[in-house]
């Protein structure tokens, strides 16, 4: 039996959930967060398989500090004897360019990690950070990484080349990679069970951040972030899609820098830059309600966003037995999911109004749509978790 402490960090967020796998079966004994790392208090909250569940607030200066938080509260709660006693830490990581899948966390890992930071800039430093502090002060607990990149490595080399001298994919590794690998697997890891007959389907993982993904026989085969989390669809905040040749005309008008007009693409746009109400769409659903033209703008735009590349995705995978809504948008909004399966109906996809109006997991199409419609949790630790047990085995 393995016990492995699986982290997936934000810039200021850290979740941690402690898993036991012994063989096929997966198990998690606790689980916990910290919002604000690095504030003069942080709050955390903790809960495990004894039915222990605690929360208070505390300095937890960086990502490092935090897992020590938890490393202690676990032995303190009995979960763990001893550092001994975890096999490895596990991580869901960003941005590994030309490394993909599960690794030890070495010097090269460091190294690619490091090098391809300008690619992910508000990601990979915050891993870099953890895997560096639990480095050094704990040297000998094996540390391993799972890519988000990952579950994208199958897809064909003419789909992650863009347009621009070769010389740069080689040399600098600016090509498509893909991210919410480990979203994107799950969903297609729990399709073959769900559905095996279903050998092509789209994945929809709408959330804060937000992607689409191709997946032919259980594999990636297209998925809509590109070098960097920024592309794609537009996403709470993020610009998604943008055309590079505005920067030198924005820096102009807006009498700044090209690193602030960046900032602005990527924090104060999509969703909350397009509607001017919020980056969250419950908020920006009922502006549009309330007669919100801009807000109704920016509805349509991302039902018509994702729509296109549903069209797209089809096309690569020759039609469509499965679509698959996840993340917090994916999972509860009823109407994005009508909104854009009702511009489906050409492909004989009928949704099942009281199945995708209530709030269970499963299918929510007819039993005569001729493309399944699934409203699914994910998991994207679990996968995590289950890549980091089979290297260990
Ligand atoms: P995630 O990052 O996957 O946790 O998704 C968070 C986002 O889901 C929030 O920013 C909200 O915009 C969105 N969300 C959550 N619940 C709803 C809902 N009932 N309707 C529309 N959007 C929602």
């Amino acid at each position: 039996m393995k016990k492995i402490f699986i982290m997936n960090l934000g810039t200021t967020s850290f979740k941690f959930k402690l898993y036991h796998v012994d063989g096929d079966s997966m198990d998690v004994r606790a689980s916990g967060e910290i919002e604000s790392v690095g504030a003069a208090q942080s709050r955390w909250q903790y809960s495990d398989c004894n039915g222990k569940s605690a929360s208070g607030a505390s300095p937890v200066p960086n990502h490092g500090a935090g897992f020590t938080l938890f490393l202690e509260m676990l032995q303190v709660e009995g979960l763990l004897r001893s550092l001994d006693d975890l096999n490895a830490v596990g991580y869901k990581a960003v941005h590994g360019g030309n490394l993909s899948g599960t690794r030890i966390v070495d010097d090269e890992l460091i190294a690619e990690m490091e090098r391809v930071t300008p690619l992910a800039p508000a990601h990979n430093p915050i891993y870099l950070s953890a895997m560096k502090d639990i480095r050094k002060n704990y040297p000998n607990l094996l540390q391993i990484a799972r890519f988000e990149t990952s579950f994208h490595a199958t897809i064909p080399d003419y789909r992650t080349t863009y347009g621009v001298p070769y010389a740069w994919r080689e040399e600098f590794g600016i090509r498509k990679y893909g991210f919410h690998g480990s979203s994107h697997e799950y969903i297609a890891t729990t399709m073959q069970k769900l559905q095996p007959e279903a050998k092509r389907v789209i994945t929809c993982h709408l959330g804060g951040s937000s992607s689409i993904c191709a997946i032919l026989d259980g594999k990636s085969v297209a998925t809509t972030m590109g070098a960097t989390l920024q592309s794609g669809l537009f996403n709470n905040n993020r610009v998604g899609d943008f055309e590079p040749f505005c920067l030198p005309m924005l820096m102009e008008k807006l009498n700044c820098s090209m690193e602030e007009v960046l900032a602005i693409l990527s924090k104060q746009s999509g969703l909350l830059g397009l509607s001017g109400v919020s980056n969250d769409l419950r908020l920006v659903l009922e502006a549009a309600d309330q007669g919100n033209e801009h807000a109704q703008l920016a509805v349509d735009t991302l039902v018509d966003n994702i729509l296109g590349y549903i069209g797209m995705y089809t096309a690569y995978l020759g039609g469509l037995d499965a679509l698959v809504f996840t993340g917090g948008i994916g999972l509860n909004s009823d109407i994005i999911r009508s909104r854009v399966c009702e511009k489906l109906a050409y492909m004989g996809l009928v949704l099942d109004a009281n199945a995708n109006n209530g709030r269970t997991d499963g299918c929510i199409s007819t039993t005569d749509s001729k493309v399944s419609v699934w409203r699914l949790k994910t998991d994207e630790e679990s996968i995590v978790a289950m890549n980091v047990c089979s290297m260990l085995q």
